[in-house]
């Protein structure tokens, strides 16, 4: 039975939502050119697009941006934000960027030294993978096969191949090895956890090839609730011992703030030790981010993020979050809809293969069963398969992705356990008449990233 945990909060401040009729919605997609990216929000109830800088912030970090020191270089406010990752990583050096992608723009250029060289991780996100190939590099992924198999129950399905890990480094030579990439919680794999024994296999492996490893760090906090509440060992230590452990494990992170760090904008650089590479994040992030007391943050910024890493280390509050992501998946489960399983972090994921097996890949079955949640319910999930994956660049084929998802991705402390309900009974209901669903095609299709800009029209 999908159980519901209370929030840890109450509501304090409400922002209204805008109810719409079927009749609405249905005008209102087709303007949007049957891609829900290009809807307006207020055209939509529930959204679930994504949960990156979509949070809503508390009490205590509406009040701490009061205390915004807005100085140029030496923000009093930096040196806040400073101490608390300190606190948390035991990292000696940290520099602010305007968001994760801003970390990595100053990382990579640092740390890929020769062209061709490679990143591995257990998988790269989207844009940690174009910031790797922008400073010259190549992105291996070397996750552990469970992570593909969509209906057997695991914990850690975020974790690395290590045998793999090793046979890459061997093959590729360390000498052509930039460094490893943790992603914690893995993003592209489902906000599916890494276990801290993995981690340390990692570091071991790296020792002993002399490779450095970084954490991505945008939902280590939701990592280390896995931890705690799945791992063996973990069960009494809090969410900032295992947070501790984790990065000690590294040599640096970088990470994207809009998702554990619960604010709407921001990101941070930080390395345990290596004083030179500090100082070549630094000199980069002055033409890129700003002053690196700023890093394109404004003070105000640094005060509200500096808060939210801590209640993002919060058990209560990571107990509801993962708890109603899990409700929602349960909900599913119940109702009949074929989903990855176990819930990760941050979004349940809808197999839409298996739900309209009677629309091919290039017809996009995900995003057509997307825009029928939205007509039911007003409800805007995201496509992540084939239309998301494009067309191969040298041959201009359309590619096949091995999943066809639809992405509900959850806001963090945005909506109430009710919303959940609203969400499970649309998708229920959508997955119960799929065989009614039609796939798409394109009336406009941008050569890169086309799945932000498309324009779609129902195949007759
Ligand atoms: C979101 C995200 C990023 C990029 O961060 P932005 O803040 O969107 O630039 C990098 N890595 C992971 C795992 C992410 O989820």
């Amino acid at each position: 039975m999908a159980t519901r945990i209370p929030e840890p909060y109450k509501i304090k401040m409400v922002e209204p939502l805008r109810k719409t009729t079927r009749e609405h919605r249905e005008i209102k997609l087709k303007e949007a050119g049957y891609n829900p990216f290009s809807l307006k929000a207020e055209d939509v109830y529930i959204d679930l697009l994504t949960d990156s800088g979509t949070g809503a912030m508390s009490d205590r970090q509406w009040a701490a941006l009061m205390m915004g020191d807005e100085s140029y270089a030496g923000s009093r406010s930096f040196y806040r934000l400073e101490e608390v990752v300190r606190e948390i990583t035991g990292y000696q050096y940290v520099v602010p960027t305007h968001q994760g992608r801003g970390a990595e723009q100053v990382v990579f250029p640092n740390i890929i030294k020769e062209k061709g060289d490679y990143v591995i991780s257990n998988m790269h996100f989207d844009t940690t993978k174009a910031h790797v190939e922008l400073a010259g590099g190549r992105a291996l992924n070397v996750i552990d096969k469970k992570a593909f198999d969509t209906d057997t129950y695991d914990d850690f399905k975020g974790d690395f191949d290590l045998e793999l890990l090793e046979k890459e480094i061997k093959e590729k030579t360390p000498g052509h090895i930039a460094g490893i990439v943790i992603t914690a919680t893995c993003n592209s794999a489902g906000g599916q956890p890494i276990s801290m024994k993995n981690m340390k296999g990692v570091k071991k492996i790296a020792d002993q090839y002399g490779l450095k490893v970084f954490i991505d760090a945008a939902r280590y906090a939701e990592n280390a609730y896995f931890i705690k509440t799945r791992e063996a060992g973990y069960e009494d230590k809090s969410l900032i011992e295992i947070s501790r452990e984790m990065y000690a494990l590294a040599d640096g992170m970088m990470m994207s703030a809009k998702k554990d760090g619960l604010v709407n904008m921001g990101g941070i650089v930080a390395i345990k030790d290596d004083e030179a590479l500090y100082q070549a994040v630094r000199s980069l992030c002055v033409p890129y981010e700003g002053f690196p007391t700023y890093g394109g943050l404004s003070g105000r910024d640094m005060e509200a993020l500096a808060v939210g890493l801590m209640e993002a280390l919060d058990f209560d509050y990571q107990e509801h979050r993962i708890g109603q992501i899990k409700y929602l998946g349960d909900r599913l489960r119940e109702g009949g809809v074929p989903i990855q399983y176990p819930t990760g972090g941050h979004a349940v994921f809808v197999d839409c293969r298996k739900i309209c097996p009677h629309i091919p890949f290039d017809q996009f079955p995900a995003q057509a069963v997307c825009n029928e949640v939205y007509l039911e319910s007003g409800v805007r999930p995201v496509e992540i398969g084939s239309f998301l994956l494009g067309r191969d660049p040298d041959t201009n084929e359309s590619l096949e992705s091995p999943l066809e998802l639809m992405r509900l991705t959850i806001p963090r402390r945005v909506y109430t356990d009710s919303h959940m309900d609203v969400v499970a009974d649309a998708v229920i209901a959508v997955a119960k008449r799929a065989e009614e669903l039609v796939g798409l095609t394109f009336d406009y299709e941008p050569k890169v990233l086309r799945h932000f800009t498309a324009r779609l029209k129902p195949v007759k």
